[in-house]
């Protein structure tokens, strides 16, 4: 019954060998640079493509500043320090979202509270987020209170989840408007724009992922991104041990962590930085493909919500319904393409269960039926 989805795939990808979800591509200069980074011996914490890798990913994003870490789980973690999460607060976040974004809440030891998403962004609902506010918060003090916990909210997570772009914007305005920080997961989303602005610093923080799988990697790594300079000094300050500028004197004044990225893991990044623009007229092309193959067809491919341009990161379709989704896992699966379900929703793992939850139907409905395509780079032989 999936034949014709297995042909097509085995054909864009051209190989009748098993087709990952996505892989790396290293056809630039990326042992050249890491090969560099070896003969400097400054492999580790000190080295000039960290600050290299920070200045190129802060220029592409057009922020003013960006940190970079050990990966993008410790970025989201530094970033919510940074904003002032602390024991005892609330921060809202999406329940349709990879586990990293409501651990680095837990890591703070706040309460992860959890907002419906919108059906074509996959992210945060800004509609489902006003109307949590105005059930549930009010301002006190300057601060948004969650009037059922008496606990203060303060800070919201949107994801841009697979690439494509939440309505960041008017989740940024309403954020504003009750005090609550904006951290944007932008971990997915490099290269991806709304209204022609780059994602992650739609408000004072945002964060993004150079894991093995994203569209671009350095083996392990993340990025902090602002447009602020004193939020930038302060991340920068609480990832690497907090150390008090001295030229000799170990002291430091706040609890601090070590999440520096190294510079072998900078300098692979510097390299795929060069070729992002080429990763997204590839990945810009294969969604063309897949939207056009299933045009007519049950499932319904994800296309970049209006007004945003997409990474395409991971192509996705949706299912007509749990049944069909489990028939097309299996079918691709087994014939060795494969493709990969949602996330379990965040608050049905045990760990976040007892967690406060608007209304989720668009999350749940989305967990049941979304599906995710095979999306590596495909090197055009034409360019
Ligand atoms: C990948 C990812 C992260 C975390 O990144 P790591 O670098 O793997 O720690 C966080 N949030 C989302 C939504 C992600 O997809």
């Amino acid at each position: 019954m999936y034949d014709d989805v297995v042909a097509f795939i085995r054909e864009t990808f051209g190989t009748d060998g098993k087709i990952p979800l996505h892989e790396p591509r290293f056809r630039g200069n990326e042992k050249a640079y890491v090969a560099d980074a070896i003969d400097s011996t400054f492999v580790s914490s000190v080295g000039e493509y960290v600050a290299r890798f920070e200045r190129a990913v802060a220029d592409y994003v057009g922020c003013g500043h960006a940190v970079a870490t050990v990966n993008g789980t410790a970025a989201l973690h530094a970033a919510l320090v940074v904003a002032g999460v602390r024991d005892g607060d609330e921060v809202i976040t999406q329940p349709l979202t990879f586990v990293a974004t409501a651990n680095a809440i837990a890591y703070c030891r706040a309460k992860a509270v959890f907002v419906d998403v919108d059906l074509d962004t996959c992210g945060l609902s800004a509609q489902a987020l006003r109307a949590f506010l105005e059930r549930n918060a009010e301002v006190r003090n300057g601060a948004c209170v969650n009037r059922k916990t008496g606990r203060v909210i303060r800070a919201c997570v949107p994801m841009h989840a697979f690439g494509h772009p939440c309505r960041i914007g008017d989740i940024a305005a309403i954020c504003a408007e009750w005090n609550i920080t904006l951290v944007e997961d932008a971990a997915e989303a490099l290269g991806s724009r709304s209204e022609g602005r780059h994602v992650g610093h739609a408000g004072p923080l945002g964060v993004l992922s150079f894991n093995g799988n994203k569209i671009i990697t350095t083996g392990g790594g993340g990025m902090i991104v602002t447009d602020d300079p004193g939020i930038a000094r302060h991340a920068k300050h609480v990832t690497t041990t907090a150390k008090r500028d001295h030229q000799w004197e170990f002291a430091h004044d706040e609890i601090g962590f070590n999440y520096r990225m190294p510079n072998l893991n900078a300098a692979l990044g510097c390299a795929q930085m060069e070729m992002l623009p080429s990763f997204l007229a590839a990945k810009r092309r294969l969604a063309a493909r897949y939207q056009a193959f299933f045009e007519g067809r049950s499932e319904r491919f994800l296309c970049e919500p209006a007004g945003t341009e997409s990474n395409y990161w991971l192509n996705c379709i949706t299912a007509p319904d749990c049944a069909a989704r489990d028939a097309f896992l299996k079918a691709t699966n087994e014939a060795g393409v494969m493709t990969r379900p949602a996330w379990v929703l965040i608050p049905s793992l045990a760990m976040y269960a007892d967690c406060e939850c608007g209304p989720m139907a668009n999350a749940e409905r989305l967990a049941d039926t979304l599906i995710s395509l095979p999306s590596s780079v495909i090197e055009d032989s034409e360019d």
